[in-house]
């Protein structure tokens, strides 16, 4: 079956949906096409205890508030994922679920691409990418399979009873790492983190939470540095939330380790570095403590002091005399968790939007080949972007743009007479969940 749609969005997360609203606001026919589920990372490809790192006053869409929570606790993922399926209910989303797209190219000497999907081949005059941030876990090739009798992806962690007993070595402590350690040090695990650079804001700091501070002072906006990466940022909204803070965490009996720099002969060592990371991840912490300080004397407001919000108390042992070399075998690790971060897969757009690293070479989504967008990236415009009430902002822009572009090139163009027009196939626009 061939099919046609002006704008075909690939992905029915909330960029997806975003994007879906904001096209529609502009008048704009569309069709987004998702391979599983709306929000189907959230579904399934997280830990079964994940809740919201924002409040559900903030991590939410303009449009509408979570149903059933109070504004200032965290959504669990499940109810993350229903939201976003009540959305595009509300927004009356064209999305298809369960197709997915296996090969875009641009049409030869006419506009627009053909899209090879699992349902066929549909021809689209604008494609979006809307396949996420975090698409492929990277595990770095540091310990060869088969060294423990479990490595698994931070992705593919679930709860503490899918793991053998035994010990468990968790890498990395952005939000993902610190809260799978906590977890499983809680569960009656032994559990070495090992922690690289970070932020670590406060979670709340003079009554108000971190979202509210850096939304405050425009952190959020802040625009993509030059060859920006997405920072890790350990922040937890677990047990109604709390500031990821390392010494809690060693005093809770979690043994802190440096950067996992390399494996031999059964023996993971980590780089001398872990004093280091600590305490630039201190500094970031109290530079937004100085910060927000400065705002409310600037700006006469009346908020609590917060003076024990400073005390950071002494370095524990294990940060003092850092351990440089872990035995697995001696010390009864049996598993290792990658929280590692993610890449992206985009094989199947075959377009000329990437540069030599294959990274999508774009700017502020709109891509280096034109009629091509990406949503949701990491910095696509600013700090906020691949979260969830950022990649609302970007994807009224992606659609402003597509609108432009329309208006471009339906000039001197007689509707009667182009063999090249589009229609939308009715059948197409319906919200499949
Ligand atoms: C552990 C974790 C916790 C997070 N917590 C928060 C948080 O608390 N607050 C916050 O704001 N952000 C959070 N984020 C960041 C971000 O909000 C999420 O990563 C979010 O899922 C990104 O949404 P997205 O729509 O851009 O991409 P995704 O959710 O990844 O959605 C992309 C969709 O595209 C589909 N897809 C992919 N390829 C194809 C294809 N070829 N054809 C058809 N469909 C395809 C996928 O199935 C998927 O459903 C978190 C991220 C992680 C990893």
């Amino acid at each position: 079956m061939r099919q046609a749609v002006e704008v075909l969005v690939v992905g029915g997360g909330q960029a997806g949906l975003a994007m879906s609203e904001h096209l529609a606001d502009c008048g704009v026919p569309h069709l987004v096409v998702e391979r599983h589920r709306v929000a189907e990372r959230w579904r399934s490809e997280r830990w079964d205890s994940l809740v919201a790192n924002g409040p559900a006053w903030h991590d939410r869409f303009p449009g509408l508030e979570f149903f059933g929570i109070d504004p200032d606790a965290f959504a669990s993922k499940e109810q993350i994922a229903d939201y976003f399926v009540a959305y595009a209910e509300k927004i009356g989303a064209p999305i298809r679920c369960g197709v997915e797209v296996t090969s875009v190219r641009k049409n030869a000497g006419r506009p627009g691409f053909r899209v090879e999907t699992s349902d066929g081949t549909i021809n689209a005059r604008f494609v979006v990418a809307a396949t996420g941030p975090f698409q492929v876990p990277v595990i770095p090739p540091i310990v060869p399979d088969g060294a423990v009798p479990l490595q698994i992806h931070s992705s593919a962690y679930r709860n503490p009873a899918q793991l053998p007993g035994g010990a468990v070595l968790v890498v990395g402590a952005g939000s993902s790492g610190v809260q799978i350690a906590a977890e499983l040090r809680q569960s009656g695990r032994r559990v070495y983190l090992s922690v690289g650079p970070h932020d670590r804001p406060p979670r709340s700091y003079r009554g108000r939470d971190f979202c509210w501070w850096l939304g405050v002072l425009g952190k959020w906006d802040a625009e993509t540095p030059q060859g920006a990466e997405h920072v890790t940022i350990a922040v937890s909204g677990a047990h109604g939330g709390h500031t990821v803070d390392f010494r809690d965490l060693a005093a809770r009996g979690i043994h802190l380790v440096g950067l996992t720099a390399s494996f031999g002969n059964g023996t993971v060592r980590f780089s001398p570095d872990l004093g280091e990371n600590i305490a630039n991840g201190d500094a970031n912490y109290v530079s937004l403590l100085d910060e927000a300080d400065a705002y409310i004397a600037r700006n006469g407001l009346d908020l609590p002091e917060e003076p024990e919000a400073r005390l950071l108390g002494p370095e524990p042992e294990c940060v003092t005399n850092p351990l440089l070399e872990l035995d697995l075998t001696d010390g009864g690790v049996t598993s290792i968790i990658w929280a590692t971060g993610f890449g992206t897969d985009y094989s199947w757009l075959h377009v000329d939007a990437f540069d030599e690293n294959g990274k999508p070479k774009h700017r502020r989504g709109v891509s280096a080949e034109p009629g091509v967008y990406f949503l949701g990236l990491p910095w696509l415009s600013r700090r906020g972007s691949s979260f969830i009430w950022g990649v609302w902002h970007d994807a009224k822009y992606v659609a402003g743009h597509i609108k432009t572009q329309r208006g471009y090139l339906a000039y001197g163009i007689d509707d009667e007479t182009s063999g090249d027009q589009i229609r939308p196939a009715a059948d197409l626009l319906k919200v499949v969940t």
